[in-house]
């Protein structure tokens, strides 16, 4: 490759969201890209960026993701058009046992300015949900947070926005350039080897998504962590860590770095019934519910619950697209070819019925029409955390690693705050997702979301 550099002060691995974000907002700290290259094995938006659902909200229980969430949004909100954002809002629609999750949520929200409202009660909820969608069904829905910000964006859209702007600031990016190895020096990188020969640098990057454990481990890190055992003393985030342990391992568990998950989505579409809304474009709306969930097929009780659907208007700008609940699947699976065209990534039919149960469960509209959705199946694989929230620290003094643990798409804005880290250091709004929390048994909040990411 004509222009690859044999050595970068900085060396970015990974073209989606999080490599290219945190070049740019790294050229901006330095006041140039010059002394940056970001390397991408395939092309920009090869990875879990490119195939994302590309849903922008801040329902998130604990309270790092929600900052993280807001500055975020304020980057796709200085350009809606170059992002591809539509602002059209997000709902989330739950039962009773989430309902107090809701106002936590929401009160958060309120104090980091991001504007949202709460509705409690099933009539009350009814009545929201029903301006905006008339069949709306709500039985058993006690809680609707609906967030005013937020929306969702196309996915391209913003990995080429990301990229047009960390070119513009100098940053050079490299597409068909695999990082294959790491050559260590005493604990420190001091060159990746690459498909082009090898690159020298002083601070390597990784926001290698789904592929994060194997940047792990050619970082010669071990793949599994010490984790503070959740029956032993934990301290929640913001609290000084507490762990009693004896010394010889009873307080902790160890727990692979990465777990790969499927997620489970796709993009449906009858002939004649679309989203629409009494007023603008649909906003995305997540349902969860504790009901059975029943087959509008054959009535056939599919899950007992609880379950959970979110949706928007489909990808090709009609119809339906979105997801559910994902599929544990381990600390192994073969990533190659990434996307949707290995079969082993995507949905099969069993999804359809799923997600068109939800969808004829929440509308009046879709039900009785399970024959006649078009489909087009997909989703693709994650990498987890040990606690499901990101890792964003120094993994060696000089390799930082943004493992966004599948949150991420949104979080555009966690560049700024990485770069940031990276030339000043101490960046606090990263406090809690520090790498030491599970040694220390910080944990973060969980809510009662059957989604391993609330
Ligand atoms: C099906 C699906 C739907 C999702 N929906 C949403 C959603 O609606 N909203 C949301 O916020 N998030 C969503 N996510 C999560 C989100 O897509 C990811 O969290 C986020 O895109 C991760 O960004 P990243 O930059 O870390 O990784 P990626 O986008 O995967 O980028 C990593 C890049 O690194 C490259 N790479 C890997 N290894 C190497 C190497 N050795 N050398 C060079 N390059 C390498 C890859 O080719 C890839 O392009 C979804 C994820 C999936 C899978």
């Amino acid at each position: 490759m004509p222009d690859l550099p044999s050595k970068s002060k900085y060396v970015v691995i990974g073209g989606g969201v999080h490599g290219l974000s945190t070049a740019y907002h790294l050229a901006l700290e330095l006041g140039s890209g010059e002394d940056i290259v970001v390397l991408e094995k395939s092309h920009i938006g090869a990875g879990a960026s490119g195939i994302a659902c590309g849903v922008v909200r801040n329902f998130y229980f604990s309270p790092p993701m929600a900052e993280v969430i807001r500055v975020s949004v304020e980057l796709f909100e200085t350009d809606p058009e170059g992002f591809g954002y539509h602002p059209v809002g997000y709902i989330a629609a739950v039962p009773e046992v989430q309902a107090e999750d809701c106002v936590a949520i929401q009160k958060r929200q309120a104090e980091i300015g991001y504007r949202s409202d709460v509705v409690l009660g099933e009539q009350a909820c009814t009545e929201h949900m029903r301006a905006i969608f008339p069949d709306w069904n709500g039985a058993g829905i006690e809680a609707v947070l609906h967030e005013r910000q937020g929306g969702w964006a196309e996915t391209m859209k913003t990995v080429e926005n990301l990229a047009r702007l960390a070119r513009s600031q100098g940053v050079r990016i490299f597409e068909g350039v695999e990082v294959t190895g790491i050559d260590l020096h005493d604990g420190l990188v001091h060159s990746v080897e690459t498909n082009e020969g090898p690159i020298e640098t002083e601070l390597l990057i990784a926001g290698a998504g789904p592929w994060s454990g194997h940047v792990w481990r050619m970082l010669g890190l071990p793949p599994e962590v010490k984790v503070a055992r959740k029956d032993r003393p934990t301290s929640p985030i913001g609290a000084a860590p507490r762990i009693e342990g004896d010394g010889n391992g009873a307080a902790y568990e160890t727990k692979p770095i990465v777990t790969y998950w499927k997620l489970q989505e796709g993009d449906y579409w009858l002939d004649d019934v679309e989203l629409t809304t009494t007023n603008g474009e649909a906003p995305v709306v997540h349902l969860d519910h504790v009901v059975p969930l029943v087959s509008d097929r054959d009535g056939r009780v599919i899950d007992e619950g609880p379950w959970g659907i979110y949706y928007k208007i489909g990808k090709r700008g009609y119809g339906v697209q979105g997801g559910g609940v994902p599929i544990k699947l381990g600390p192994e699976f073969e990533l190659e070819p990434y996307g949707h065209g290995n079969p082993d990534h995507v949905v099969g039919d069993e999804f359809t019925d799923y997600f068109t149960a939800g969808l004829a469960w929440a509308h009046g509209r879709f039900r009785g029409r399970s024959g006649e959705w078009h489909t087009d199946p997909h989703g693709g694989i994650g990498a987890f955390t040990p606690d499901n929230y990101p890792v964003v620290d120094w993994a060696l003094p000089n390799a930082y690693m943004v493992m966004d643990s599948n949150h991420g798409f949104k979080m555009i804005g966690m560049g700024k705050l990485v770069a940031r880290d990276i030339v000043g250091g101490g960046e606090s709004r990263l406090d809690g997702f520090r790498l030491s929390r599970y040694e220390q048994g910080v944990t973060h909040a969980a809510s009662h979301s059957p989604y391993p990411w609330n």
